[in-house]
Formats: C-alpha cells, structure tokens, sequence
C-alpha cells in the first residue's frame, strides 16, 4: 500500500477478489474493471444511487465512471427502475415483435435524421461488427479503415492496431486473431488528415468503410481537430466507401443527437449504445435506408439476436431517452465545465504537468505537457502518476475510471456540492501523487 493512501477498509472486495479470480479471468467479466492500470483491490460494488456508489465493505464514492457511459441520469433512477419494473412484469422476452421497438426506433430516428433504418443489438460490439458487415455487403469492399487508440468493441477485425512505418496493413492487437482477418483492416492515426486523404488516393476504391468514434473516448477524450470528420465524410462520398459514426459513447451522451448533432454532420452508418439503453444491454446500428436494406430479411447480408430489441432493455432506454431534454445537456455541460475548469486550476496551484480535455460531459485529466490530440500523444502521459493520483483519489471517497486512457463521465445526478468535494480531493490526491 502506499504511504499516502487515505486509509480505507476493503477487507470484503480483497476477499471476493481473491474468490473471483479462481473462477473468473483477472476476477473481472471486462479487463478493465480489474484496476490492473493503477494497482489495488478493486471496490467490489453493492449499490449505486444518483451520483453515489456504495462498495461492499461500506466505503462510499462520487462515481464519475458512470457506468462506463450510460448512467447519464445517474443511477437507479425513479423513471427509469419503475419502468423496468413494469416491463418485466409483463414478460422479460418474447422473441417477437412489440410496440416497444417500434416507439423505440421511432425516437431515434427522430434525433438522428441520418438513421433512416435500423437494427436493436445487445452490445456496441454487436453493433459495430454488424455495421461493418453491412457497410461490406453494401459496396462488396473487403477492407476497412479505424483510428489508432479507436475502440469499437472486440470483434476480431476491430482488435488491429497499425503495422509499422508507412505500411498501414493492421496486424492482430490480441492473441487470437488471425493475420488473414487483420489484414482488412487499414489504421492510421486519429486527427490526421493527410495521411488519410494519402490512403484514399491510394486504395479508396477497395474500402468498405471509414469507423470512427467522433470524439475519442478511448484514448481519454480526445476531440476531433478541425475537418477531421468532414474529410472523413468527404472521402468515403468521392470513393463510393461508408463513413461509420460509431457514437456508442457519443451518443446521446453529448446532445440528443449524439456528435453528429453536435458538429452538424451527417455520416452515412451510426452505432450507438451505452445511453441509448440506461444501463441495460441494448445498441443499434442503422443508417442510409439503401444500406440498411441489405440486411436480413430484406438483402442478403445475415445477422440476427435472440435477445435484439429485448423490452425491458427497450423500456430502459425509452425511458432515459425522453428524460434527455435541451435543459438536461446545458446542465451536463455546466456541471462538467465547472470539474474541468477546478481540476484545471488545481493543477496550476499544485505545480503539477497537467492539461484537461473535455468535450460536453467527457472529460480527461492527462498527465501531459501538450494537448493529446492522437494515441501518441496520450501515450505521453505519466501513467505512474496518473496511478497514484488514482489511488489517492479513491482513497477520498472519488470513483474515477482506473485508466490514463478512459474517459470520465459527469452525470445529471452530480450536483454542484459533489463536483466541489471532488475538486477539493482531487487536489489534495495531486499533491498526494507528487510526493
Ligand atoms: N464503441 C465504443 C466507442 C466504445 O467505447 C465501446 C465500449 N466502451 C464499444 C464500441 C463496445 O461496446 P460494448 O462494450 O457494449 O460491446
């Protein structure tokens, strides 16, 4: 333990850890919740309410990994519980169409008018896989473009990070992947105009697809630099390819329209997730009705789920959707101006290198000396310390994301007095962090 730990009692999750991690790989059902980043016992949860996380051993936290996204009413809210609530009395699947997904697909197309049809998923994994299958049925290209330090789920193509110097052919990210599914995936840095116009003018003619988070989420919040998105749209328009918004953590989360909304852009395919669903499995892909029109049962591109459209995922989502007004971004926004801006000034009076990022309600504090702008530069940071502050910070009571390269998330339930409790110890953990 270090010496400069606020000391806390985790004696029940140290004890389910060891349990979990006969039985589970890492202890955890998703890597990252392993705190492998930042070292310790990660708190083992037993009940989250509004802004509040509560750990099995009593110990209490503000909570600004929200889930990882979708807790944006904060969690267990009324609206959202009793409408699970009723859902599930009702049946918890069918297999069969309802109402639900109708309203459902109903609402989104309505914030989202480059979603002309779509499909319910169960995961941003199923949704971007899917897209991507689609978008290749589409155009009959074998090839696919991502971003280095993009996420977009786990599906085999998508776990490629780029091959070395000027060679853009992806090699596997993750033992398991073979070479030959790789190999169709083309990576170039996030942000960088030239090199993807260079790209296009090379092999435009062979590319399915562009995917692109359009805010970086998973490189820490990273935001597009000026005509990143536009080119992006621009290229695939002049080469017949797909622009793919994967807005699984946008979505939703930075306007009722999600980044597109936000940038005023209209790319041809969107995934969404996370939001989209208010804390239960839920994500769509859709798009251009020509593109979607490929999709089973209508063209010949297959894909299908047991439990796609599930309703009480559906009432969940519903629910949180219609609770996302104007006023509910312009709160988000000024509640999370209001982190960033103090965790700024904190690392101004404590002398610590430091640059915050924030887009809406994302935001990241890098342990850099220059804006991070692509997976280079937010590999700049200093892990080490980003661990200790990390360390320190939850030791005060403040459940941040355990990773340099994850994104926080503010939620409506942060009030004001959270947000100045958290700075107060966010300070006082940087000072911690130095020593
Ligand atoms: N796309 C993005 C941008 C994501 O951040 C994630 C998950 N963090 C995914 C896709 C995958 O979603 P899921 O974890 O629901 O499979």
């Amino acid at each position: 333990m270090d010496r400069f730990i606020v000391q806390m009692d985790q004696s029940v999750s140290a004890g389910l850890f060891a349990r979990s991690q006969h039985l589970i790989p890492g202890g955890v059902n998703s890597p990252v919740r392993a705190f492998r980043a930042v070292g310790g016992v990660p708190p083992f949860i037993e009940l989250a309410e509004g802004s509040h996380l509560r750990d099995v051993d009593g110990n209490e936290y503000i909570d600004y990994v929200c889930s990882w996204g979708p807790a944006i009413l904060g969690h267990a809210h009324p609206a959202v519980v009793s409408a699970v609530a009723a859902a599930a009395a009702r049946g918890l699947s069918y297999g069969a169409p309802t109402a639900q997904e109708v309203q459902f697909a109903e609402a989104i197309a309505e914030r989202y008018p480059s979603i002309e049809m779509m499909r319910c998923v169960s995961s941003g994994t199923e949704a971007t896989m899917s897209a991507l299958r689609a978008a290749r049925g589409f155009t009959g290209r074998d090839f696919i473009v991502k971003f280095e330090g993009g996420y977009h789920g786990h599906s085999d193509g998508l776990l490629v990070k780029a091959g070395s110097g000027l060679s853009t052919f992806g090699i596997p990210d993750s033992a398991g992947v073979p070479n030959g599914v790789a190999k169709y995936t083309l990576t170039e840095p996030y942000n960088n105009v030239s090199r993807l116009q260079a790209l296009f003018e090379q092999r435009g003619h062979e590319i399915a697809a562009v995917i692109v988070e359009p805010v970086a989420g998973n490189m820490g919040c990273v935001p597009p630099a000026p005509k990143f998105l536009e080119t992006i749209i621009a290229l695939c328009k002049k080469f017949g390819s797909i622009s793919l918004f994967d807005e699984v953590i946008t979505g939703g989360r930075l306007s009722r329209g999600g980044a597109q909304q936000h940038y005023g852009l209209t790319p041809d395919m969107t995934c969404l997730g996370k939001v989209i669903g208010g804390g239960m499995p839920l994500a769509l892909y859709g798009g251009r009705r020509e593109i979607m029109s490929c999709i089973s049962p209508l063209g010949p591109v297959y894909q299908a789920g047991t439990l796609s459209g599930n309703p009480v995922a559906l009432a969940a989502g519903l629910t949180t959707l219609n609770l996302l007004d104007v006023t509910a971004y312009r709160k988000l926004d000024d509640l999370a101006a209001q982190l960033a801006d103090g965790l700024s000034a904190a690392l101004i009076r404590t002398g610590v290198p430091g640059i915050v990022q924030r887009v809406g309600s994302l935001l990241t504090l890098f342990f850099v000396e220059q804006p991070v702008t692509d997976f280079a530069s937010a590999n700049a940071s200093d892990r080490g310390r980003f661990a200790r502050w990390h360390r320190a910070l939850l030791g005060r009571g403040i459940y941040w994301p355990p990773s340099q390269l994850e994104t926080a998330f503010v939620s409506l339930a942060h009030s004001p007095q959270d947000i100045t409790t958290t700075l107060e110890a966010a300070e006082a953990a940087l000072r911690d962090a130095s020593q």
